[in-house]
C-alpha cells in the first residue's frame, strides 16, 4: 500500500491509473477510523481496480467553536487498519498545501443545505463540498463511496457532482452501529462507559418510530413525540438539536410518513453532538 502525502504525487498517481486503463474508488475521510470506515473501503474494492482513502481533518467544516483541535487523530492505527481493509493508497494532504495562503474559492450546494445540519453548522456543507471538490480533482475518481450514517452530507455531495458534472458514481453504503445500536463514530470515543449506553438514545428513538410506522402510525408529530419521550428516558440529559422526518430529496419535513420517509435526528449526548437516521419503511 502506497502512502501518498503531496498534492502533486496524488495527481501524478491518479493520472497513471487511468493511464492504465484501471478504474478507483475515493474513500474520504476524516481518520481515526472505524469499522464504519473499514466497511465503506471494502465496498469500495468491489467497485474498482484501486482504492484511495484520504485522511484529512478538514478545518473549513469546523466552526471556531467546534472541535477541530480536539478531533481524535491515529494517522498510524488508521494506516495499517486500511492496508488490513483491502486499500491500495492513503491519501494524507497537509492543509497548508489544501488552503495556501489567499484561499478564497468555494462550493457550495444551495437548497439541500438550508436545514437540519445547516440549521446549527451553517458553514459546515461549505466546507465539505469545497474539500471533496477538491479531492475529486486531485484523485479523479470513478467511484466515491460515502456512509448513510452522515445522510444529508451524501445527498449533498451527490447533488454537487451531478450539478459540477463529474463522472463519479456514487455508493451509499449501510450505517455500522456498535452492539446495542449507537452508530460508529470516531466520537464515540469521547464517552465513558455508563454515557455510551446513553448515547444509545439516538437509535433506540429510531428503532421506536420503525416500530410504530410498522404498526400503523404515519402522524410525524407524534412520532416526534415518542421519540423525545425515548431520549429522555434513555440520556436524560440529552439536549435534542432536531427530529426531522423528511422526504430524502429535498430534506423538507412531511406531516405523514409515506414510503421514501427518512427520520434524521441530532442530539448532544455529554457534551457530544451525535446524528443518526433510518429509513423508517
Ligand atoms: P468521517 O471520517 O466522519 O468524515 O466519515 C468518513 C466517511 O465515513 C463518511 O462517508 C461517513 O458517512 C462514513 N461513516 C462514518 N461513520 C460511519 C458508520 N458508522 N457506518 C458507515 N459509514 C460511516
Amino acid at each position: 500500500m502506497q502512502t501518498i502525502r503531496s498534492i502533486k504525487k496524488m495527481q501524478q498517481v491518479a493520472r497513471k491509473i487511468v493511464a492504465e486503463g484501471k478504474t478507483s474508488a475515493l474513500v474520504p475521510t476524516m481518520g481515526f477510523l472505524h469499522e464504519g470506515h473499514l466497511s465503506l473501503i471494502r465496498r469500495a474494492k468491489k467497485a474498482a481496480d484501486i482504492v484511495i482513502t484520504s485522511i484529512f481533518v478538514n478545518p473549513t467544516q469546523f466552526a471556531p467553536n467546534e472541535d477541530l483541535t480536539k478531533y481524535p487523530r491515529d494517522e498510524k492505527g488508521d494506516i495499517r487498519k486500511i492496508k488490513q481493509a483491502g486499500g491500495d493508497i492513503v491519501f494524507i494532504p497537509k492543509a497548508a498545501d489544501i488552503y495556501p495562503d489567499d484561499f478564497q474559492t468555494y462550493v457550495e450546494v444551495e437548497k439541500l443545505t438550508r436545514d437540519l445540519e445547516a440549521r446549527s453548522r451553517p458553514t459546515h456543507f461549505r466546507g465539505v463540498t469545497t474539500i471533496v471538490a477538491k479531492l475529486f480533482n486531485i484523485t479523479r475518481p470513478d467511484v466515491a463511496v460515502f456512509g448513510m450514517k452522515d445522510f444529508q452530507q451524501a445527498c449533498v455531495l451527490k447533488q454537487m457532482a451531478r450539478d459540477l458534472g463529474y463522472p463519479i458514481k456514487f455508493i451509499i453504503a449501510p450505517t455500522v452501529r456498535e452492539k446495542g445500536g449507537l452508530a460508529m463514530s470516531s466520537r464515540n470515543k469521547f464517552f465513558s462507559p455508563e454515557q455510551r449506553f446513553e448515547a444509545r438514545c439516538l437509535y433506540y428513538a429510531l428503532r421506536t418510530a420503525k416500530a410504530m410506522v410498522r404498526s400503523g402510525v404515519k402522524d410525524t408529530v407524534k412520532l416526534t413525540k415518542e421519540m423525545r419521550a425515548v431520549i429522555k428516558a434513555t440520556c436524560p440529559t440529552a439536549r435534542i438539536d432536531y427530529i426531522s422526518l423528511s422526504d430524502p430529496t429535498s430534506f423538507l419535513p412531511e406531516y405523514e410518513v409515506d414510503r421514501d420517509t427518512v427520520c434524521l435526528l441530532a442530539v448532544e449526548v455529554h457534551g457530544v453532538r451525535l446524528i443518526d437516521n433510518m429509513k423508517l419503511r
